[in-house]
């Protein structure tokens, strides 16, 4: 059975930071073990800065129904990775085959990052998927496989399994292909509407959180009218650069069917439409747009569309190309 002795070293590499969680080149379950990719796990508990890896425990010691390790690393609120294991473990249960993953026993193919957060109303951080990106980039390079090769558990589960959520598998893969041709660090930021200090809407804008495609607890409507009365998302832009501007609203028939984001570029506004009625409960593409670097209002969403059907603001997500 083959182990990942180097893992600790390829992270520390790459700028990740890394806890050693006591005897990891030894802790594993029997088996085979002969990795060609990265699955991408959220653990399902609610972290914080106060409690910043609440999983860890199960992690290293698994389960009444599940023996121990549950994964090679989990990554806590922080973007730490706290290194459990350098052999198999039980992440991954039977892969159904994804991209270039094929079918097979997922805990042989693939090493596994467990995420701790809760990922019902909680996303991961930016600090875990950047951490992760970075981990992610470094350990593909060191097996000599490319971004495809890193996939979320949800696309190899032949069970049904929903994680990681609230975050585009694609986008990750892309992410990763940047890091691992030398993109350097990968801003990224998300505003929810419920996001302090963050989003500033008129009291026009009702709260409801009636569409389980949310993102967060809840989300902003108000009807369409011939003025602007913009909902806006402050970001703290770290550099002037091209960066991706994704939306995230929840889709119904009764909403707007040429909703109007407005994107504050270097250059002026630009507006976006999108129809609210379809591709909800996901990050879609605006566009890529050049920023001023700053903290200020970049992103919003106008009222002022002749299309019927309520307008919503829910959650926007800057990442930088
Ligand atoms: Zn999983």
């Amino acid at each position: 059975m083959a182990t990942i002795p180097w893992l600790v070293d390829v992270l520390r590499a790459a700028g990740v930071q890394v806890v050693v969680e006591g005897d990891w080149l030894n802790r594993m379950r029997p088996g085979s073990f002969d990795p060609i990719g990265v699955l991408w796990h959220h653990t399902a508990s609610t972290s914080s800065a106060s409690n910043p890896h609440p999983a860890l425990g199960i992690c290293i010691n698994g389960r009444s129904d599940l023996p121990g390790p549950l994964c090679q690393a989990l990554v806590d609120y922080n973007g730490v990775f706290h290194v459990i294991s350098a052999g198999r473990c039980n992440h991954a249960g039977v892969s159904g085959g994804s991209g270039p993953i094929p079918a097979g026993d997922g805990n042989t193919l693939m090493i596994g990052w467990e995420i701790d957060y809760n990922g019902v109303n909680q996303e991961m951080t930016a600090a875990q998927y950047n951490a992760s990106l970075a981990a992610t980039a470094a350990v593909l390079t060191r097996l000599g496989r490319d971004s495809s090769y890193a996939r979320g558990h949800r696309e190899t589960s032949t069970t049904g399994k929903i994680d990681p959520s609230f975050i585009d598998l694609n986008v990750m893969r892309a992410d990763v292909a940047a890091r691992m041709a030398g993109g350097g660090t990968a801003w990224s930021s998300t505003v929810d509407n419920t996001t302090s200090g963050r989003f500033t809407a008129s009291a026009n804008w009702g709260v409801s959180s009636y569409s389980s495609q949310r993102y967060g607890a809840d989300y902003r409507y108000a009807d369409p009218v011939a003025a602007s009365d913009v909902a806006w998302y402050r970001f703290n832009v770290p550099a002037t650069a091209n960066y991706r501007v994704e939306a995230w609203w929840p889709a119904n028939s009764g909403y707007n069917s040429a909703a109007p984001y407005i994107v504050a570029t270097s250059t002026g506004n630009q507006t976006v439409r999108v129809d609210q009625r379809a591709t909800g409960g996901q990050w879609r593409i605006l566009g890529t747009f050049t920023l001023p670097a700053g903290d200020a209002n970049r992103v919003g969403v106008s009222r002022w569309s002749n299309a019927t059907g309520l307008v919503v603001a829910d959650a926007v997500r800057l990442t930088r190309v």
